[in-house]
């Protein structure tokens, strides 16, 4: 490629590649830069696939907008473009009267981010939509849904590449210099290069603190901690009991044991939470003995051996255990100071439902000067 060009954009995940559209489409030329050779095959690949509707996250914070308005996005965007997807609904369950508090504070919240749909069920109600639930109250959230993940994005990446996007695979960013008009970024792969792009935007999810401290002139203390927590999904052998996703209430780091189906209805229980060093996939088949309790307080019909190892994702946190979970960091020239760079942190759940907004915040951002 040429010694100058435009914009890179690192990492071709849901965001890398919802960025790169939206900037492609915006008339900028834009090199889509991935270490893998393929597109989405981390974070993006290994997570829900639901559609949230925003019941969850502070008011005001980037998650709480961003997810609210990458939904409306999101299913507009499925049904234009004929990205499978389902607005299955949700059921939120409290198993014992000790958890409606939580889900009372789950629908204050959600109303405060303008969700105005949640309805609230009564046991029997419950009993009537989704037989198999054992509980004491439920809090529908008709908006929620699932899409096809890996359909989402090849949609994403023929929108980028007709609007003149390059998507580079197997090229990683292996280090960067802020210089004059933009950064110089060393590429490596087949045919390592010197690029100086105009415009960098790193969107590399788990990695994106590792790539920014390797951009020589971008201060360090405005690159934040970086933490990963592993969620491990077990597979449902044989036909759903559900038809709607179920949430139990939501526990310290992760939104607990919930059930999530796939487009084929085939169900899937998880994510959990595993505090871990880096990025490592194993999957430790000793938990499901804990997935067996967790989800047999609200379907006592599990039946042993039902269970099948799944897969294992890796959450980006920005917050350790224990800590508040921190909010989605969008970091533009105005913070960090270095004209043209753009850095997206901590872009774990709901980066997916949110993505196409993040993508809007990023193009603004990249016209942004220095404060
Ligand atoms: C367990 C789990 C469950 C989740 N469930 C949901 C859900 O149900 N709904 C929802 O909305 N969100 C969910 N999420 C969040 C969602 O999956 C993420 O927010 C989203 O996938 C993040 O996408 P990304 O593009 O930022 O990261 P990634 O998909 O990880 O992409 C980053 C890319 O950068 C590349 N890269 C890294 N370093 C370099 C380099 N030096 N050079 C070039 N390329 C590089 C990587 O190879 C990778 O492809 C979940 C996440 C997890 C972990």
């Amino acid at each position: 490629m040429a010694t100058e060009a435009d914009v890179a954009v690192i990492g071709a995940g849901v965001v890398g590649l919802a960025v790169a559209r939206a900037l492609a489409q915006a008339g900028r030329e834009v090199f889509l830069l991935e270490s893998e050779r393929f597109v989405g095959f981390h974070t993006s690949s290994r997570n829900s696939e639901v559609i949230h509707a925003g019941l969850y996250y502070p008011p005001g914070s980037l998650k709480a907008r961003l997810c609210v308005e990458g939904r409306h996005a999101l299913y507009a965007y499925c049904e234009a473009k004929g990205v499978p997807h389902a607005r299955l609904g949700k059921v939120l369950v409290a198993t014992a009267a000790e958890e409606v508090p939580a889900l009372e504070r789950i629908a204050r919240t959600a109303a405060a981010n303008g969700v105005e749909d949640l309805r609230w069920l009564s046991a029997a109600e419950v009993a009537e939509l989704e037989p198999e639930l054992a509980c004491v109250r439920g809090l529908l959230s008709p908006s929620s849904g699932i899409v096809d993940s890996h359909a989402f994005m090849s949609a994403l990446r023929a929108d980028a590449e007709d609007a003149g996007a390059h998507v580079l695979l197997a090229t990683p960013v292996l280090s960067g210099r802020v210089v004059a008009g933009g950064l110089a970024l060393a590429l490596g792969g087949d045919e390592p290069a010197q690029v100086h792009f105009r415009t960098v935007v790193n969107a590399a999810g788990p990695w994106a603190q590792t790539v920014a401290r390797r951009l020589e002139g971008l201060p360090a203390d405005s690159i934040p901690p970086q933490h990963f927590a592993k969620g491990h999904y077990f597979t449902l052998s044989g036909k759903s009991p559900f038809r709607r996703l179920v949430y139990p209430a939501p526990v310290p780091g992760g939104l607990g044991t919930h059930v999530t189906l796939d487009l084929s209805g085939r169900a899937k229980f998880g994510p959990d939470v595993a505090w871990v060093d880096g990025v490592d996939y194993a999957f430790d088949e000793g938990r499901a003995e804990s997935f067996y309790a967790s989800i047999r307080r609200y379907w006592p019909g599990l039946k042993d051996g039902q269970l099948e190892p799944g897969y294992t994702g890796i959450r980006p946190k920005l917050s350790s255990e224990g800590q508040p979970a921190a909010d989605f960091v969008v970091q533009g020239p105005d913070v960090h100071g270095v004209p043209g760079l753009v850095n997206l942190y901590g872009i774990e759940s709901p980066g997916l439902t949110a993505a196409l907004a993040l993508a809007g915040e990023v193009v603004g951002l990249t016209a942004q000067a220095v404060a």
